[in-house]
């Protein structure tokens, strides 16, 4: 993670003598506790199954984003209480002008803290704060998977690394920034409030990027996001900042990835970030972190449930993964041809595609990478639903099957 600075969120994170050895074995061990993890951990509540979730910070401690997402993600995961505020149109700046694109389905910001503990509140897992190192061992003989921490080394036969970029659990491919294919964000929040979800295609501020100012109620999310690693978003941030009549604070910022890499590997399986999961163009990663963390979920919960063994868990879930590559590779595609396109071209474009017919077929299509339907009926209601009842609906739709017709129907 790049170096923060400016003031720092309070650590809740249990230190000292409070960090008891941990170890042992369990069915499943989570090593990530922000949306894929949480993801993850809440389809297999409920299926009987010893799962542990770590992470470095307590459960939605660290915001890791601007926190906006379609508002259908929400609904259909019975998160609406975490919202902060809705948006129906996308303006956009660029030295020549401002759109305003009325969008087909609405998109939301939420509270980190509160999503993280609504998702929280339906699993049934363990959580403990622990820093994760890496793989402590090859698999053993059956098939358990040792990972390292600093607070002892936890043994699985399912684990999921739902870590970030940074792929901890991997064998190391040497993956790392400038050279590796990810983009770099950094936003500020100051206190502020605005109707419009904004954002600035302007080489002013980014060459190859974006900039953004997402409203959540009383705050401004304000950032820049670059698609060139060696690009530095500091000073420009705070540029985009003052522009807006406002001082940069709570700086937070982080690498993003913009190409998938393998949704299995050594036994272990990645999700989210960890698997390049977010979306290029948009660094949109949220949704997508959700809903491949529901596949995994589902793929796990059917190992637990003895439906099918690890091995075919793998083959199902990479599957899966593999589906969405073309779609990935056509943003990553579209991404890299933007720096290229003539400032005196890109204005006009812009305002050409603000067509209503050309934004709501851009739009739709772009949701459909990873809709919000996918999320099936199961969750929808359960912010209310103090019972868990919301669990209990058993995988009578599986979201995978759905998926799978609604893949097979658009590549027809
Ligand atoms: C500035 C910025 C703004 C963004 N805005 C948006 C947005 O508005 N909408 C959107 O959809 N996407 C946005 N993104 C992208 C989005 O944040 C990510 O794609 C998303 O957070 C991925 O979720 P994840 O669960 O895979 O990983 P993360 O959210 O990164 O979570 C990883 C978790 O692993 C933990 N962890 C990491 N290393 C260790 C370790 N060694 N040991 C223990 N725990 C560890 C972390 O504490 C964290 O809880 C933004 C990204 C940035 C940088």
């Amino acid at each position: 993670m790049m170096a923060e600075s400016g003031s720092m969120p309070v650590r809740a994170t249990k230190r000292g003598d409070e960090r008891t050895p941990l170890g042992g074995e369990r069915d499943v061990l989570i090593c990530g506790a922000s949306f894929a993890g949480l993801a993850v951990a809440r389809e297999l509540a409920g299926s009987g199954a010893d799962v542990l979730i770590v992470d470095r910070y307590e459960i939605g401690e660290r915001q890791t984003s601007a926190c906006g997402i379609p508002t259908g993600w929400l609904e259909r995961l019975g998160l609406m209480a975490a919202e902060r505020q809705r948006f129906d149109t996308l303006v956009m700046h660029t030295p020549h002008g401002t759109s305003r694109y009325k969008l087909p389905w609405t998109f939301s910001t939420f509270d980190y803290r509160e999503l993280c503990q609504l998702l929280w509140r339906d699993c049934d897992a363990d959580f403990e704060t622990a820093k994760v190192n890496g793989r402590a061992a090859p698999p053993d003989a059956g098939g358990g998977i040792a990972v390292e921490t600093d607070r002892g080394t936890i043994s699985a036969p399912l684990v999921v690394d739902a870590l970030g970029w940074r792929r901890m659990l991997a064998t190391g491919d040497g993956y790392q920034p400038p050279d590796a294919p990810l983009s770099r964000g950094l936003e500020v929040h100051p206190d502020g409030s605005s109707e419009d979800l904004a954002i600035w295609i302007d080489r002013k501020y980014v060459p190859a990027g974006y900039g953004w100012s997402f409203p959540a109620h009383d705050e401004l999310r304000i950032g820049i996001g670059s698609f060139d690693p060696r690009f530095h978003v500091k000073d420009t941030t705070v540029e985009l900042t003052r522009d807006l009549g406002k001082e940069p604070n709570e700086y937070q910022g982080n690498w993003i990835p913009h190409k998938l890499r393998r949704a299995t590997e050594g036994g272990v399986f990645f999700v989210g970030d960890s698997a390049g999961h977010c979306l290029p163009l948009s660094a949109e990663g949220i949704r997508t972190a959700l809903y491949f963390g529901i596949a995994l979920g589902q793929e796990l919960r059917g190992v637990v449930d003895g439906r099918q063994g690890r091995a075919e868990a793998e083959a199902a879930y990479a599957s899966f993964h593999d589906t969405h590559e073309w779609k990935f590779r056509w943003m990553l595609r579209v991404q890299k041809l933007i720096p290229k396109v003539p400032p005196r071209i890109l204005a006009p474009a812009i305002r050409l595609m603000s067509t209503k017919r050309f934004v709501d077929w851009s739009f739709e299509h772009y949701l459909r990478i990873a809709p919000p339907e996918y999320a099936g009926s199961k969750w929808a209601g359960s912010a209310d639903d103090q019972d868990g009842a919301g669990q209990q609906q058993g995988d009578a739709d599986h979201p995978l099957e759905r998926e799978r017709s609604l893949v097979q129907a658009e590549q027809a």
